[in-house]
């Protein structure tokens, strides 16, 4: 049976637009009632097709569109087309595809499923329920593409209370192999997927670590949110005369130094398990240190109501960055929140600019890599700004 649900009158709705979410207030009528995860057919006001998504009557996103076909039928060999399109993407625009995000959610039209590749090893999150009810043949199709040594779950993610889902986490095909590496640009890094933050490795800013090539040579280098130290061995295996780590999570920093060991690099790092707003605090006290500052925080605004919030954090740390780095130095800045977009973000780097009494000029300003593919009909789906800046 086909479950017909009809938008409501009088919004120009995104999802005619292109935007794959229908929350739950957006819905004028259901015909049936659907099972949790089950496809059903959106249609708009006037009773004409939009499209067809998984239902969930626990989320306050009711629907997630997964097509705008008619005909299409949701079933493995639909799952299954999409992942492969989802590959041949990477295979076009990925360097290295052996390592990178092989599936990112509603930019490779399957929401709520992200896969990542690190060589022989899948690690994989599951953020709906929609996709949740599908898994098993998710991870028999992506066993069966990729013949990975072993796919990990890495569904411990808070997201996934939204939609009513508990928390997973563990092997669930093969067998981990004792020691994962990832290559990336000209550098390697050891990953632990099962007990690493979110995937294990951040494949978003891969091309934006490039931007330290031509600036790296000789300089001072403050690396803080380094997680396992990405940014800062870029650095530092071009050139840079020292660089210091700094993150929060002591995990992290033994994994920096395990990274900076397995680049040969080590020798010109040291590394801090501190919170980086202390340290940036004590030290904008005194004199410009620095050639390049880098801050790469995780998510401040986890929602829009946060965002207030997390401006001031931004600039707090963006102030103290800029007080840190020498004239004519550089500022890697970066926010990974969707709620902030990027007009709000220059500007809140400006402002930070003034306060610290430094000009500022931008030399690039970047977004997220291309195995996270942007819809523009869903502005959520950047949410990466990176910035080099130039603090004169
Ligand atoms: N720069 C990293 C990714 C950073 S993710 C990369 O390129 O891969 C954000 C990091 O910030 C995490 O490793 C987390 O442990 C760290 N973190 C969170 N809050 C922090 C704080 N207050 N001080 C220092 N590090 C923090």
């Amino acid at each position: 049976m086909t479950i017909r649900t009809r938008l409501k009158d009088k919004v120009r709705h995104r999802c005619t637009e292109g935007h794959p979410w229908i929350y739950d207030n957006e819905i004028a009528r259901v015909e049936g009632n659907p099972a949790p995860g089950e496809i059903v057919v959106v249609q708009d006001p006037k009773g004409r097709f939009v499209g067809q998504g998984y239902w969930n009557a626990a989320s306050t996103i009711r629907i997630r569109l997964l097509t705008r076909n008619a005909n299409a039928v949701v079933d493995r060999a639909f799952l299954e087309s999409r992942l492969r399109e989802a590959w041949k993407h990477r295979e076009l625009f990925v360097d290295d595809p052996r390592f990178c995000r092989v599936v990112f959610s509603e930019g490779d039209r399957l929401p709520g499923l992200i896969v990542d590749r690190f060589g022989d090893v899948l690690s994989v999150q599951v953020l709906t329920l929609g996709m949740d009810c599908r898994r098993e043949m998710i991870f028999d199709i992506l066993n069966e593409m990729f013949r990975p040594k072993a796919i990990v779950e890495r569904s411990d993610v808070s997201v996934r209370r939204l939609e009513g889902l508990e928390m997973r986490k563990g092997v669930v095909r093969g067998e981990l192999p004792g020691e994962l590496i990832v290559n990336e640009n000209e550098f390697r890094f050891h990953v632990d997927a099962l007990e690493g933050q979110k995937t294990g490795f951040f494949f978003d800013q891969r091309e934006n670590r490039r931007l330290l090539k031509p600036i790296a040579p000789g300089a001072d280098v403050l690396d803080t949110f380094a997680y396992v130290g990405s940014f800062g061995i870029h650095a530092a295996g071009w050139g840079a005369r020292h660089v210091e780590t700094v993150d929060s999570s002591e995990a992290a920093i033994a994994q920096a130094q395990a990274n900076a060991r397995l680049n040969g690099v080590a020798e010109r790092m040291t590394f801090t398990a501190a919170n980086a707003f202390d340290l940036l605090k004590e030290r904008s006290a005194g004199r410009p240190a620095h050639d390049i500052v880098i801050l790469d925080p995780p998510a401040f605004a986890k929602n829009r109501a946060a965002v207030e919030g997390a401006m001031r954090g931004y600039k707090e740390i963006n102030l103290r960055g800029m007080k840190l780095t020498k004239p004519g130095g550089w500022l890697v800045t970066c926010s990974c929140s969707h709620h902030v977009n990027r007009s709000e973000f220059v500007a809140m780097v400006l402002d930070a600019a003034n306060d610290a009494g430094r000009e500022i000029r931008l030399v690039e300003s970047r977004t997220q890599a291309r195995d996270h593919p942007v819809l523009p009909a869903m502005p959520e789906s950047e949410y990466l700004k990176t910035l080099l800046v130039q603090v004169l």
